[in-house]
């Protein structure tokens, strides 16, 4: 019995993009999130931005999380957070205090039968069909030529495992 070839797949949060004044544009711009946060220390306070980036010259804009906050007073977990600028991690963050337009899926499509093994973000509520449909760029209705057992209603949860066959493999002779 040979296993098959893993490729994982994963889902992250998708966060909004915002509109805002570029200093080096002159001009009003869209700002999309960095993945990253920015801590400053005044002595026993703290201040907090998550940080944008605009669309046209890279210039950062700051959204503020908290100002001249006591060290003590800042939840250590936020703290932790915020300290290790994983976007992964930063991005529930960002959608709650910006806003998030549902989820992104990244993987490479497989060539031949494989196992999809998905990764999947703390605050993602995907179905599977969808997710697959995304990530394989077909239509919703045609998932099922890819992953016969794939049933309408499942959601994708960290961990879940699906066998993947490319359609034109089944058919070739
Ligand atoms: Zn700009």
């Amino acid at each position: 019995m040979s296993a098959l070839p893993v490729v994982l797949w994963t889902l992250s949060l998708s966060v909004s993009d915002l509109t805002a004044h570029c200093p080096r544009c002159g001009r009003s711009r869209r700002f999309t999130f960095a993945d990253a946060a920015r801590l400053n220390a005044h002595r026993k306070r703290l201040d907090a931005w998550l940080l944008y980036d605009c669309e046209v010259c890279g210039g950062t804009h700051k959204v503020e999380l908290f100002a001249r906050t006591p060290v003590r007073s800042v939840d250590p977990a936020l703290l932790a957070l915020l300290h290790g600028s994983d976007g992964t991690l930063l991005r529930p963050l960002a959608a709650a205090t910006v806003g998030g337009q549902g989820w992104a899926v990244t993987g490479d499509v497989p060539d031949r039968e494989a196992e999809v093994r998905f990764a999947v973000a703390q605050g993602v509520r995907a179905r599977l069909d969808a997710v697959l449909a995304r990530g394989l760029g077909c239509a919703r209705s045609q998932v099922v030529a890819w992953s016969p057992d794939v049933a309408g209603c499942t959601k994708v949860r960290d961990g879940l495992r699906v066998r993947l066959q490319p359609p034109e493999v089944s058919t070739r002779i």
